[in-house]
């Protein structure tokens, strides 16, 4: 297993109300995409922060490679997970091809400067996230959806054993969302990564990642395959609004209902 999270509660220091993160547990082996889907506050980020040691749960334990997330060296994990986070301005005056070299922070030799090798791992996750064409560009004149994938780029320049992505598409329309969804599917499989991806777009989620964990207030309300987890009566319960059930491609996807209508539909469907 790659990450093992046993029976994890966080609190917030001054945190009002209850933990962020209550009793969840959860591994994640090589070659496994898992999606953390939920409601906006449900403790999706906190999970994450928690998997990549940066915060240290008050109970249970989050192993990393078979060794405590917050035991780690920063920079050693670093070259072992590459993280999309959920915002990041593209502040600093850069070229794209320096941005994703930044990816090799972690492994750069004790003088900083980038060998050969660093710059072939560049070069090769420019292709792969298809941002070659945009490497002299500067970052800060790059659309939305071409800025995420030269994020991913940069993560995957690190070469990563795990990639965690926090809600990296939410601002993207639907193609670039889709290719951001289906490039992380594909990295993961082909690199034999663990992949977390954190999301609240659902029915994305159920198509894309092996496992869902559905947060609710902190808890993990249901965790498993697409298929066994979503139902009208998580989603209802964990979103509060009524929802629909359908397939796609033998997944189930979910419709929001409207509420002035939701009784009727929902009758129809059941
Ligand atoms: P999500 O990513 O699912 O939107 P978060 O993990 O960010 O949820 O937040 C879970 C809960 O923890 C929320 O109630 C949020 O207000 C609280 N929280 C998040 N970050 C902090 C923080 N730095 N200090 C105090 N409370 C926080
Ligand atoms: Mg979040």
């Amino acid at each position: 297993m790659i990450f093992e999270v046993r029976n994890v509660t966080y609190r917030y220091p001054g945190g009002h109300g209850g933990p962020a993160v209550a009793g969840v547990t959860l591994s994640i082996g090589s070659g496994e995409l898992v999606a953390v889907v939920g409601p906006n506050g449900s403790g999706k980020t906190t999970l994450l922060r928690l998997l990549l040691g940066t915060l240290e749960p008050q109970s249970g334990e989050v192993l990393a490679f078979g060794r405590r997330a917050t035991e780690w060296k920063r920079r050693d994990l670093a070259r072992r997970i590459g993280v999309v986070s959920q915002r990041e301005e593209a502040a600093f005056p850069l070229r794209v091809k320096q941005a994703v070299l930044f990816g090799r922070y972690p492994h750069l030799g004790p003088l900083g400067a980038p060998g050969v090798n660093d710059i072939a791992a560049v070069d090769r996750a420019l292709q792969r996230c298809d941002v070659a064409h945009l490497s002299d560009r500067w970052i800060a004149t790059l659309s939305g959806g071409e800025w995420q994938r030269v994020r991913v780029a940069r993560a995957l320049a690190q070469e990563p054993r795990a990639l965690a992505l926090d809600e990296a598409t939410a601002s993207l329309d639907i193609r670039h969302e889709m290719e951001v969804f289906e490039l992380t599917a594909q990295l993961v499989s082909e690199n034999n990564l663990a992949g977390v991806l954190v999301t609240h777009q659902v029915n994305l989620a159920a198509r894309f990642a092996d496992r869902l964990v559905v947060m609710h207030r902190g808890s993990a309300r249901a965790s498993g395959p697409p298929g066994t987890v979503l139902s009208d009566t998580v989603l209802e319960e964990v979103f509060e609004w009524p929802v629909a059930m359908t397939q796609w491609e033998g997944v189930p996807q979910f419709v929001p209902l409207r509420k002035s209508s939701s009784s009727s539909s929902s009758e129809h469907q059941k």
